[in-house]
């Protein structure tokens, strides 16, 4: 089992791909929202690609935004993460099925690409006489450098962490 940072994220390329072995077509709008989606460094809300498009791109509605997201989500093009705090953000998706580890004070995002909850479901399901299953299970806690901030700075210990800004970290 292995959590890495989001190496396998899907590129343009594979977003393309995935959009044409599902029969549907790439339209000069969903090309824009595509392009606009893999513009964010990590998360971003709905309300944050709405700003972006108006921008760059206002001839788009909300409409036809909203329909482009939740036929993305549909392919597994983009991912919902839903935070504690309450709302829910999107995401890239990345190959195959995975979990994802999330710190609640930096909002740094790992995927964990293999499955280490498939045993126990699958033997809740087989026991509930239940069939064609699927799970979304993701994992909030706080990570290693956000950690030893707060333990440097114990007086800082409520908020964002200040020491990496809050701000996404880059994995390499
Ligand atoms: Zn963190
Ligand atoms: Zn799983």
């Amino acid at each position: 089992m292995g959590v890495d940072g989001r190496e396998k994220r899907f590129s343009y390329e594979d977003m393309t791909a995935l959009l044409a072995e599902k029969g549907c077509r790439l339209t000069e709008q969903r090309d824009i929202i595509l392009k606009a989606i893999l513009s964010f460094p990590l998360t971003f809300s709905p309300m944050d690609l709405e700003k972006l498009l108006m921008v760059s791109d206002p001839a788009l509605g909300r409409a036809t935004i909203f329909r482009a997201i939740d036929l993305f989500l549909e392919m597994g093009i983009l991912e919902k993460i839903h935070r504690e705090s309450g709302d829910d953000v999107y995401l890239v998706g990345s190959v195959g099925h995975h979990h994802h580890l999330i710190c609640r004070v930096c909002g740094e995002i790992r995927d964990i690409d293999s499955c280490p909850f498939e045993e126990g479901i699958h033997e809740i399901m087989r026991q509930a006489g239940y069939s064609e299953g699927y799970h979304r299970i993701e994992i909030e806690g706080i990570c290693g450098v956000c950690k030893k901030v707060s333990e440097e700075n114990p007086e800082e210990h409520s908020g964002r962490s200040r020491a990496h800004g809050g701000k996404v970290r880059q994995f390499h």
